[in-house]
């Protein structure tokens, strides 16, 4: 059964619309969640609310049954799935879940790194990236399921590589079946106008809610040393914001609720679909932020101009000067003779002919197996996943990144560094900078489906010659579901007992 879906009338209508976050965290009763929920659904231009999960890598309240409540109440909910500690199956048990539920709107994404976990002693596993999971909604929306899918982006990053991945994987995004985006949070209306330029000169049409975070003190403080990862406020900002709330009786309330109407003008006025407020949802406050923003509409350029904190060198698409690419190494001209899609056809025919030999003698497999990652460890980092991707990442290992992604960065990265171990370089900029250096950016637009877990441990070159990898080109279906209805619970147990399998 599916519910009036206002999120997507909203976007149909085009009618600049506004979402509340409600932060399933368990620092907040759910009670408490709940009360806000039924006075936000009173509020006419509040069409949905996101219920977030992990959010900040913190476990909080199961977002599904929050939302499930939420929508109770009266309020639509937005769900948060992330890929954090979870397989395919799981993802698609919840997915599922949400579908028997009569909820459409799903917003899908990676999902910040568990927080306090140590990833060198224990690794978290992501079995899918965001563009994975956005693609594994399509074939179940293909099937029946009629899901209503978000994404994120964050324009509000500051290096080249940084910056345009995020632009880059938001394409992907779009391409796999994203309905809308939902902008990081971020205080530079430069970087809210860049992005929507960079959407606008490509002829894409896909709605863009413009994230409004009401700020204090404390959260600005927190942020400007990029906690939670992907957020990030100028020092400028903060040092606003304390004397703000220093000189005032109600701590700075009030300005920061005008600072987010004028926000939410600056979005509109940059034709966003509508605006994503959080930070606060108490309901009269959203209320006055919404009436404010529409009296003070006019005077967006004005605010633009005000509400623009950015750091000093910082790269902005549309007005930093290139940058010169970097020089090719030694190696990663080495990784295209080691690329099996770069050898002569004759050469691939006999090496699968060979290999079909091989692969009947498991002595044989293993002992080229072996072979394979001492040149490989080495040189690339292998973690001998049995599918490799090696060619489409420029030579760079997606198993090397913490969240083994394969289409691009998370929003974590801060100034290049990695969110998980911010000691490092995020691996994704590497990938940029060869690509750039080679000429072969709109290459990194190419989706890479979910590695195949059962080849961990097995030669890739057996695998691809054998085509039982997984790639562009050789992609199995994610899911395979034939009734266009929830499931009846007895089979549902029986699915949960014998899933059909995702990737063969
Ligand atoms: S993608 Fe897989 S096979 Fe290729 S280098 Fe990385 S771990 Fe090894």
């Amino acid at each position: 059964m599916s519910l009036a879906n206002s999120i997507r009338d909203s976007f149909t209508a085009g009618r600049f619309c506004y979402m509340v976050e409600l932060v399933a965290s368990q620092l907040t009763r759910e009670a408490k969640l709940l009360q806000v929920a039924s006075e936000l659904a009173q509020i006419p231009q509040v069409v949905g609310a996101g219920i977030t999960s992990y959010a900040g890598g913190a476990i909080g309240h199961d977002p599904i049954r929050v939302g499930t409540a939420a929508r109770a109440r009266g309020l639509v909910p937005n769900i948060h799935i992330t890929c954090v500690n979870k397989d395919r199956l799981t993802i698609r048990r919840e997915l599922e879940d949400l579908y028997a539920l009569g909820i459409e709107n799903v917003f899908a994404i990676t999902g910040d790194y568990p927080k306090g976990v140590d990833h060198l002693k224990n690794p978290v596993p992501y079995d899918f990236d965001s563009v994975q999971l956005v693609e594994f909604l399509s074939e179940l929306r293909a099937a029946g399921m009629p899901f209503h899918i978000s994404v994120a982006v964050s324009p509000f990053k500051y290096t080249e590589p940084d910056c345009r991945y995020q632009y880059l994987k938001l394409e992907k995004k779009i391409r796999a079946g994203a309905d809308f985006a939902i902008t990081q949070l971020g205080y530079d209306s430069r970087k809210f106008r860049e992005l929507k330029r960079y959407l606008d000169e490509r002829g894409l049409k896909t709605p863009v809610l413009g994230n409004v975070y009401v700020l204090p003190a404390k959260a600005a403080e927190r942020m400007s040393k990029g906690e939670p990862p992907g957020c990030w406020v100028a020092p400028e900002l903060v040092e606003r914001i304390q004397a703000e709330t220093k000189a005032s009786t109600d701590k700075g309330l009030a300005a920061r609720l005008e600072r987010a109407a004028r926000m939410v003008a600056i979005v509109r006025g940059l034709g966003y679909a509508g605006a994503y407020l959080g930070g606060d949802h108490q309901a009269a406050r959203v209320r006055w932020i919404i009436k404010r923003s529409e009296e003070i509409a006019h005077r967006w350029e004005e605010f633009a101009e005000e509400i623009s904190y950015g750091p000093k060198g910082g790269y902005y698409l549309y007005g930093s000067p290139p940058s010169p690419p970097k020089k090719r190494g030694f190696w990663l001209r080495m990784g295209r003779i080691a690329e099996p899609a770069n050898w002569p056809s004759p050469l691939r025919s006999v090496l699968t002919l060979a290999f079909r030999f091989v692969d009947k003698h498991p002595k044989l497999a293993e002992g080229l197996e072996r072979a394979e990652l001492k040149f490989k460890e080495p040189v690339f980092g292998c973690h001998a996943c049995g599918n490799c991707v090696l060619g489409l990442m420029e030579f760079v290992c997606p198993m090397t990144c913490p969240k083994n992604l394969r289409n691009g960065p998370c929003g974590g990265p801060l100034n290049g560094m990695c969110e998980v171990l911010p000691d490092r370089p995020c691996i994704w900029v590497s990938v940029f900078e060869r690509a750039k250096a080679a000429n072969r950016i709109e290459e990194l637009k190419v989706y890479i489906p979910p590695r195949n877990p059962a080849l961990q441990g097995t030669s890739s070159y057996l695998n691809y010659l054998l085509k039982r990898d997984s790639r562009p080109g050789n992609t199995q279906p994610l899911v395979q579901i034939t009734a266009a209805a929830p499931a009846k619970q007895e089979e549902r147990n029986w699915q949960a007992k014998a899933p059909a399998p995702l990737v063969k």
